[in-house]
């Protein structure tokens, strides 16, 4: 099984590092591939350029096995819809391979209004991370289909190349790309919300210094 994780990452931080490991390890995944979004569809569009967001990937998932950037997102023209991204990545790994979309519960909460929303159900499993501050909630049309029958388990995931959910207890860390950013920008340290080395390019190259943003 292979999970994808992607994001704005605008910057990554703990709070999608850490519970991305659970996921790993948890499900026994072979890698778990982060795909940083190129133009957002659903919210504000990111603040650092595309390569930065890229390096600050990099830099935090160094020397970690399993974990892997895909920056198919960024090479690809305009907007980026996750259907899109799973397709491709259909045709790289085959149609039988289980593979799992990683999402926050916040995420989560909308994902009935991203695009085509139950084909991606039929090319992926949804894996669900709980988040603090944010309740697993699905829309109704989702829960019918799906979560009156509970989440589903980690074995009936790997049964399948795709099509369940499961709603999955990770560590629990209140951190946010826009909270880190805020802090940047009135001058305060984020410190300890992210690895050293993405602060220490956020600080090197000037990033988030003037965004106030409410993303
Ligand atoms: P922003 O504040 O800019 O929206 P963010 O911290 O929410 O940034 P995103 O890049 O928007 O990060 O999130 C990418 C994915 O990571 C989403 O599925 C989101 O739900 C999940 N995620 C982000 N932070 C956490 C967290 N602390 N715990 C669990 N999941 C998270
Ligand atoms: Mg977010």
């Amino acid at each position: 099984m292979i999970g994808i994780y992607g994001g704005t990452f605008d910057p990554i931080h703990f709070g999608h590092l850490r519970p991305a490991l659970d996921i790993l390890e948890g499900l026994g995944l072979e890698q778990v591939r982060l795909v940083p979004l190129n133009v957002a569809v659903h919210r504000p569009q990111p603040i650092a350029p595309a390569v930065a967001r890229l390096t600050m990937l990099e830099l935090a998932i160094q020397a970690q096995p399993g974990f892997v950037v895909d920056s198919r997102e960024l090479d690809r023209e305009g907007r980026s819809y996750s259907y899109d991204t799973l397709v491709s990545l259909r045709r790289d790994l085959g149609a039988e391979r289980p593979l799992c979309l990683m999402i926050g519960a916040d995420a989560y909460r909308g994902f009935l209004d991203w695009h085509r929303p139950l084909d991606i159900l039929g090319l992926a499993h949804l894996v669900v991370m709980r988040r603090p501050g944010h309740e697993v909630v699905a829309g109704a049309r989702l829960r019918h289909l799906y979560l009156e029958r509970g989440s589903d388990s980690p074995a009936e995931l790997a049964s399948a190349p795709g099509g369940r959910i499961l709603i999955q207890e990770v560590t629990q860390l209140e951190i946010s790309s826009t909270r880190i950013r805020d802090l940047v920008a009135r001058g305060l340290s984020p410190r300890y919300l992210l690895p050293d080395a993405v602060l220490k390019l956020i600080t090197d190259e000037s990033l988030y210094r003037s965004s106030a943003t409410d993303a």
